[in-house]
């Protein structure tokens, strides 16, 4: 009886130690205000997925989002309604987002979305069913709130120039009025309009 006792301990700290690395992992890899991946595993994921990509000659979406006179949002309603908003966003991204799908928190107000097997215009299609999620929310306290969002398609670029041309696209986006998704390869261009 006194070894079963002891050999329970042993399982009961083995359990313990399993848990605790679980939650170290998480909180590594998670941002805590949304609960989305962070800075540091969207870009290993990106790594990982680019090469993929290149190996498989699967495409590969990528869509960054920034949300539009967010320091307005603050400056107005307060930091904590800022933080609700965010945690808003973060929760219409993940239920658009598909399992295979990578959706983090990039920078401060900046979310991004990893689409893997998704092409450029597949990509678009997504942003912009986001981006009117966004629009067509009413976020308690604070109102109606737009997102600009830049879409790319991984090339031989690689991972560095696919984070390049999507936030160009971004730039485009934010230069051409904000609340618009537009996608580019660095030479083409197809911005789908804001919607009324
Ligand atoms: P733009 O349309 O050009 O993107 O304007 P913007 O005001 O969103 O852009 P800017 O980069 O000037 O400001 C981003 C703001 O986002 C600044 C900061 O107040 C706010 N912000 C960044 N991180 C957080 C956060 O964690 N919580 C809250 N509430 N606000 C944040
Ligand atoms: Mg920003
Ligand atoms: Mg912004």
């Amino acid at each position: 009886e006194e070894r079963l006792r002891a050999l329970a301990d042993l399982v009961a700290l083995a359990v313990a130690n399993a848990n605790s690395r679980r939650r170290l992992v998480a909180l590594a890899t998670t941002d805590p205000l949304t609960g989305l991946a962070n800075h540091r595993t969207f870009h290993d994921r990106l790594g990982a997925e680019a090469a993929r990509s290149a190996r498989g000659g699967t495409p590969l979406g990528l869509v960054l989002i920034d949300l539009d006179h967010f320091k307005r949002v603050n400056d107005t309603h307060g930091h904590q309604a800022g933080d609700d908003v965010l945690r808003e966003v973060a929760r219409r991204l993940r239920g658009r987002s598909r399992r295979e799908d990578v959706v983090a928190r990039v920078g401060g107000e900046e979310l991004a979305w990893l689409l893997p097997g998704a092409g450029v215009a597949e990509a678009l299609e997504a942003a912009e069913r986001l981006r009117g999620d966004i629009r067509g929310a009413d976020f308690p306290g604070v109102g109606r709130v737009t997102a600009s969002m830049g879409v790319a398609e991984h090339a031989d670029d690689g991972p560095a120039g696919l984070l390049r041309r999507a936030d160009l696209a971004l730039y485009r986006a934010k230069a051409g009025g904000r609340d618009a998704c537009v996608a580019g390869d660095g030479v083409t261009e197809v911005t789908a309009a804001p919607s009324a």
